[in-house]
């Protein structure tokens, strides 16, 4: 179903639960007659919190002074291992956005480690040029997230202050340049919270639609991500509520029903219990998004991207799902070596 802009906005800005309700109920329907009850499970892992932009909602913006820390090879080693051990087979990598910090060798490197551990690697890095893409697909990594954070160009203005994510297009056309080098598939999103809701969610849907329509063959996933606080403090320019969360998930997923829907542990364990009842196909577990947080760095001084809500460690999600009658999936993918 095509929603324009003017059917969001009244979806959002209507109170009657009775409307939530149904759009819940529908979104339930199309999620089980594509997905059944199949979740899939993911870690994320910090590499490096570099970065030259200032992001005015990012506790990593160069702005921000806090300790800034790069792993090594063996360290990344060590928290891949960590992370494999606890049963996880997919792996997001991260990173702030320095590409002096952060330079292609470094993330090959890093592919390279990863492939090691875990059949399936996605990366969430600064945008790059094509043959810098196809030269981490051939490392071995396949699939990328990238959101635009917002459409609206001028608020983008406004909340990317400094460094090359000021670059609107450059951001804008990634996808483009990603789907190009090869990958498989391709996450994008909106950070909820920095600009117009309605308006980005059908920004973000139209951007989806031409990615379909422009490179068929690649595998697309949404993400909602709400701003959250950084060790406390609330970085949020405007509040999504729980219910404008919810509906936000149910139109993705009216609109694409066969597209994954991910959601984070910047939820709490009771939004996202109920998420995956709706819509949501992949969910992170275990997650620490400080970097080297899951063995190497001292707890009492990690500095994370953001605040989680949702600590349960990968066992004790396996357990919620499968008392809730769902299918935990570790692996629903591996690469036949391309080299
Ligand atoms: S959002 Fe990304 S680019 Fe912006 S400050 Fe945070 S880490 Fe850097």
């Amino acid at each position: 179903m095509h929603f324009d802009l003017a059917n969001i906005q009244d979806i959002l800005s209507n109170q009657d639960p009775r409307l939530t309700e149904r759009l819940a109920q529908e979104a339930a329907r199309i999620t089980r007659q594509y997905f059944g009850r199949a979740i899939s499970l993911y870690a994320p892992l910090y590499i490096s919190n570099y970065c030259s932009c200032f992001c005015t909602y990012c506790g990593f913006n160069n702005h921000n002074h806090i300790p800034r820390l790069k792993l090594t090879a063996d360290q990344i080693e060590q928290e891949m291992q960590k992370i494999a051990q606890s049963g996880i087979e997919n792996i997001l990598i991260l990173t702030g956005e320095s590409y002096q910090m952060t330079p292609l060798s470094y993330l090959k490197e890093t592919v390279l480690i990863s492939k090691k551990y875990f059949s399936s690697t996605a990366l969430e890095i600064h945008p790059l040029e094509e043959e810098e893409y196809r030269e981490l697909y051939l490392a071995g990594a396949d699939s990328v997230t990238l959101y635009q954070e917002t459409y609206n160009r001028s608020r983008y203005a406004e909340v990317h202050l400094a460094g090359k994510k000021k670059d609107y297009d450059f951001r804008y056309q990634a996808p483009e340049r990603i789907a190009r080098a090869g990958f498989r598939q391709i996450s994008l999103g909106i950070l909820l919270g920095i600009s117009d809701l309605a308006e980005d969610l059908f920004a973000l849907f139209s951007h989806l639609r031409h990615m379909e329509q422009t490179f068929p063959g690649v595998e697309y996933s949404l993400s909602f991500p709400r701003l959250r606080q950084i060790k406390g403090k609330d970085l949020s320019l405007s509040r999504i509520d729980d219910i404008s969360f919810i509906k936000t998930i149910c139109l993705a997923r009216i609109s694409f029903p066969r597209i994954g829907i991910n959601l984070s542990t910047r939820e709490s364990p009771t939004l996202r219990d109920h998420a995956i009842e709706l819509g949501v196909t992949r969910i992170s577990a275990g997650s620490n998004t400080s970097v080297g947080g899951y063995s190497t760095a001292d707890p009492e001084r990690q500095n994370p991207q953001f605040d989680i809500a949702d600590s349960r460690s990968v066992p004790e999600m396996l357990r919620m799902l499968k008392d809730r009658r769902f299918d935990p999936v570790l692996t629903d993918w591996r690469r036949i070596d391309n080299t």
